[in-house]
């Protein structure tokens, strides 16, 4: 299996390479050079296995020959054996015929747990048995930065810094990045918004002595390994629900749009999925970019809904390079544009993505009302974005196929807008109870390359 560029110049890589690197050296996105598919069989054996058991079946086919089969094995029993739900993701019902996938069990209760847990193992196997080090650099919204904390910490072989946006991620993703005390552990709150964080960190990638010269890696949801690992809970709960005898559909709480994007490479491997859905907040640009409107950036307005705050939506690179039949100079001249403010999307592709993905936006007070309504109705106390997720399911869902929504993150990782909505704030499960006692550990910085290029290599004594 290998891995080429969505802007078609950088080397070919294999699996281990491209997850090794994250951004390919000519500013695009790795993705598999052919999507490999799974029998109706196949799929159909799924039904009763275990959450690794479908993980290793479902992730094998892209992973070539970088572990063995028992090594790999042992990586996903290890990613997910710390996570708090035997199921690892568990559905829930809300309605008739509508299901909540719980993806907040892992340790820093976000789905970003599911594959930051995986790449720290994967890291660890890979960069172990090669001598090397890398140093980790990675921008945040709020989850990944703590997912990526909580994988890392203390790891042999990696030092990680985390970008994220000062005064914008909420106490408790703040505090899961900063009470860590291992030395190779580096929170950096940044003077800017989270496209300024992720903005410096392509170009830190794109500064390529930099780059070499602290062995730079990418753990950011442009990192195939991390797409990767989040096909899999598309394939096990379909799979509970009737899949592959019966279609499901599947609406997401998108920003980066790696979750939504997992979802379409399971439908390309042969999962029966019927609609995929993207589900934004009030930062809706790529539900009118998929209403035909194109996508021209504005500026970020914050929400209660923090880890979906987002202008840039890295992964929708990979959705445009199929839906420019793999065009990598259509790709390029669509990312200059979009460095200048925006493009259009021209007619064919336009008519693939809307083959492909349907969308819709919550507003504020949409989602506020979501969250209260669902707890009187079903009992559910669900986090902001989840609650995007549901009020955008809601107006989408067809009585006749079962919708599944994404529930993205624990309520008590959001609690004051949980509280807003309902009164009730939600408690942290007891293993993080503590997190509010802990000595916090950070370093402000200015929104500037030198200046952040010069803190991460006096970090590490460079
Ligand atoms: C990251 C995140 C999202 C958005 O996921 P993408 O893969 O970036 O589209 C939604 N909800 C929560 C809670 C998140 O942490």
């Amino acid at each position: 299996m290998r891995y080429i560029s969505t802007r078609g110049t950088a080397p070919v890589l294999s699996f281990e390479e491209a997850m090794l690197t994250g951004l390919a050296r000519d500013g695009g996105l790795y993705v598999p050079e052919t999507i490999p598919t799974l029998t109706h069989d196949q799929i159909a054996a799924m039904n009763g296995q275990s959450y690794e058991d479908i993980a290793f079946t479902v992730m094998r086919p892209f992973i070539g020959n970088t572990f063995t089969d028992a090594e790999f094995r042992q990586l996903i029993a290890n990613a997910y054996g710390g996570f708090g739900h035997t199921a690892r993701a568990p559905l829930v019902q809300l309605a008739p015929n509508h299901f909540l996938l719980e993806l907040f069990h892992g340790p820093t209760l976000a789905f970003k747990d599911f594959a930051m847990q995986l790449i720290g193992q994967m890291f660890q196997l890979a960069l172990g048995r090669k001598g090397e080090r890398v140093t980790i650099v990675g921008a945040t919204s709020g989850d990944t930065g703590s997912a990526a904390i909580e994988a890392f910490r203390g790891l042999d072989n990696v030092d990680v810094f985390i970008l994220y946006p000062h005064g914008r991620v909420s106490d408790v993703q703040r505090r899961q990045m900063t009470t860590p005390t291992e030395s190779n552990v580096h929170a950096l709150a940044v003077d800017g918004d989270f496209d300024d964080c992720q903005a410096r960190l392509k170009d830190m990638f794109n500064d390529f002595e930099f780059r070499d010269g602290v062995k730079l890696a990418g753990v950011n949801s442009i990192n195939w390994g991390r797409v990767l690992a989040q096909v899999v809970y598309y394939f096990s709960s379909a799979v509970s629900l009737g899949a592959p005898a019966r279609e499901i559909s599947f609406t997401v709480p998108t920003g980066n749009f790696g979750d939504i994007f997992a979802g379409y490479i399971a439908k390309r491997m042969g999962l029966p999925i019927k609609d995929l859905v993207v589900a934004t907040n009030q930062n809706d640009i790529l539900d009118r970019c998929l209403k035909g409107q194109g996508y021209h950036k504005g500026s970020v307005h914050p929400s209660i809904s923090p880890s979906m705050d987002i202008q840039v939506s890295s992964n929708f690179e990979r959705a445009l390079f199929d839906a420019y039949d793999r065009d990598g100079n259509a790709v390029a001249q669509l990312m200059t544009e979009l460095s200048e403010g925006g493009f259009d999307v021209s007619q064919g592709a336009m008519q693939v993505l809307s083959d492909t993905y349907s969308s819709g936006r919550a507003s504020e007070a949409e989602t506020t009302a979501t969250i209260s309504d669902r707890l009187k109705t079903t009992g559910e106390l669900l986090c902001p974005h989840s609650a995007v997720g549901v009020k955008v399911a809601d107006e989408q869902r067809e009585e006749a196929t079962p919708m599944v929504t994404l529930a993205t993150a624990h309520p008590a990782k959001f609690p004051d807008a949980v509280e807003a909505a309902t009164s009730i704030r939600p408690p942290l499960p007891p293993r993080m109870a503590d997190l509010f006692e802990r000595e916090e550990r950070l370093t402000r910085v200015a929104n500037d390359m030198d200046a952040l290029k010069s803190h991460i290599k006096g970090a590490l004594g460079l």
